[in-house]
């Protein structure tokens, strides 16, 4: 039976570093057996969902080297690749999961869920569904299915014993079924969670092996019993360590550069990317740091995949980096600055705004320096001449992030837009709201044009910048984070 693996990125963001992490490993062993290495687009989040994060995953996966053999762009026999062009095959196999006694309809109201919950908390229990609904009689919640009623599908789980799974990293686990919930598999809008999907679509796209996060590890006492209700065999699994901060924690926008995009403006080279994710889960047999992912795919061997944390450290990184820009040509080296922003798509998009502010060519460079390279290096005194003190440059600043966090639209006016109804649900003067900012973003007293500079860098350098102002100006504590986040949640921001 041929090895077939993919990865399932949900298209609900910016292209993050860790779905290249478990692309690569999977595309890695993929390769190493002669099998096929499959991209699924989980795109069963209705409001999350974007055509446009789908279309920058893709590009950004390419960009480091990890193309697909099959896939929702390219087709493939076990297609469609996307979720939401699958909803008839969810709610086929959901039926036969609920007529065969394995599932069960929940027509439990947001209220009595709520109140379940607040009771379930006020006496210290773990919240979950308490099997309300699954005592109805079969024929008489088919009855109100049929006549419309509001409704959810779920997993009917047993009361008590324990799950045994195996994983391919770890071994032997055990969970005890009291720890899991009834979880929703088809959810009122007719579309599936996460965990049917998944599940029918690694059996029916034939995957043999998965290699994912392992944050996804307390979900297999669930995807278990789907396939065994089913009577399909379990697929192996391997959850992949989590990229850490140096702290431990799991790596996080609000922490450390997150972004595909970041590693792609910053100049980072695809392939010492795919060499530095390599070393976070798996190492070579004669312990080698320096490999291209050809030599990776010769000498891999699933077995030497690691648990430990990996702390991603972009000091590693950049030697990593380093050594490969050192090994091109003089040839390659030219090609590759050309491919990075030195080339005639890239000054495109700032041509209009330097062409009339130049009087020699060479004023060109210090006009776009800042634009081209890393975060400027700030402390606080850059801060102090401004009108707004620290704690308001700090507040402006971490409220920009939440926001442009939520933006979709990413140009010059609707940047704008989104950052004057920040200013004027905080109360502040445009002009002093848009001053911390101006720092942050340009490193600079004169600039560019704010906004413009922002669409230019796009959302993973802009929060990079922003992550490094609030550095400069002391950092965020975690308490001082949690109380940002609720006055965040507390404004009245006009989302027109
Ligand atoms: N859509 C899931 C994610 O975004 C995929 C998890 C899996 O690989 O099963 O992480």
């Amino acid at each position: 039976m041929s090895v077939r693996t993919r990865v399932a990125p949900s298209p609900t963001g910016d292209p993050h570093v860790g779905t290249a992490y478990v692309a690569l490993f999977n595309r890695v062993f993929a390769r190493s057996q002669g099998g096929q290495f499959i991209l699924r687009v989980e795109d069963t989040d209705r409001q999350r969902s974007s055509s446009a994060s789908e279309a920058a995953i893709m590009d950004a996966l390419r960009w480091v080297g990890l193309d697909w053999d099959e896939g929702p762009d390219i087709g493939g026999t076990f297609g469609p690749y996307r979720q939401s062009e699958r909803l008839g095959i969810y709610r086929d196999h959901a039926d036969e999961l609920v007529a065969s006694g394995g599932a069960f309809y929940c027509f439990c109201s947001k209220e009595r869920l709520d109140e379940l919950r607040r009771r379930q908390q006020a006496n210290r229990e773990t919240p979950r569904y308490d099997g309300h609904c699954r005592n109805l009689d079969p024929g008489e919640s088919r009855d109100r299915v049929l006549a419309g009623e509001t409704h959810v599908v779920r997993l009917d789980v047993p009361a008590s014993g324990t799950c045994g799974f195996s994983d391919g990293i770890r071994g032997a686990i055990e969970i005890p079924w009291q720890q899991v919930d009834m979880q929703i598999l088809v959810k009122s809008d007719g579309f599936p969670t996460y965990h049917l999907a998944a599940v029918v679509d690694d059996h029916l796209m034939a995957i043999t092996h998965i290699l994912r996060g392992e944050e996804w590890l307390s979900s297999m006492p669930k995807h278990r019993l789907i396939y065994d209700r089913f009577g399909w065999s379990v697929p192996a699994h391997y959850h992949l360590p989590l990229l850490r901060n140096a702290d431990g924690s799991k790596v996080s926008k609000r922490r450390n550069p997150t972004g595909l995009n970041y590693y792609r403006r910053i100049g980072y080279l695809p392939e010492a990317l795919r060499n530095y994710l390599a070393l976070m889960g798996w190492s070579m047999p004669d312990e080698r740091e320096i490999f291209d992912t050809e030599e990776m795919t010769a000498a891999f061997d699933i077995d030497r995949l690691t648990t430990g944390g990996p702390v991603f450290d972009l000091a590693k990184l950049d030697w990593l980096n380093g050594q490969c820009i050192r090994s091109l040509s003089p040839d390659e080296f030219m090609d590759r600055v050309a491919d990075w922003a030195i080339n005639r798509e890239n000054l495109a998009a700032v041509a209009p705004l330097v062409q009339q502010r130049t009087e020699r060519l060479v004023d060109l460079l210090p006009q776009v320096d800042y634009l081209l390279g890393d975060r400027p290096v700030l402390d606080a005194s850059d801060f102090t001449a401004l009108r707004l003190d620290a704690d308001d440059c700090v507040r402006v600043l971490d409220h920009v992030g939440r926001r442009l966090d939520e933006q979709d639209e990413w140009d010059r006016d609707a940047l704008q837009g989104a950052i004057r109804s920040l200013a004027d649900a905080v109360g502040l003067p445009m002009r002093d709201f848009l001053a911390p900012l101006f720092v942050a973003v340009t490193g600079r007293k004169v600039a560019l044009p704010l906004f413009d500079s922002m669409a230019y860098l796009g959302r993973d350098m802009v929060r990079a910048r922003l992550h490094s102002a609030l550095s400069a100006l002391g950092g965020v504590s975690k308490k001082a984070a949690k109380h940002l986040e609720r006055a965040y949640a507390d404004l009245e921001v006009d989302q027109a």
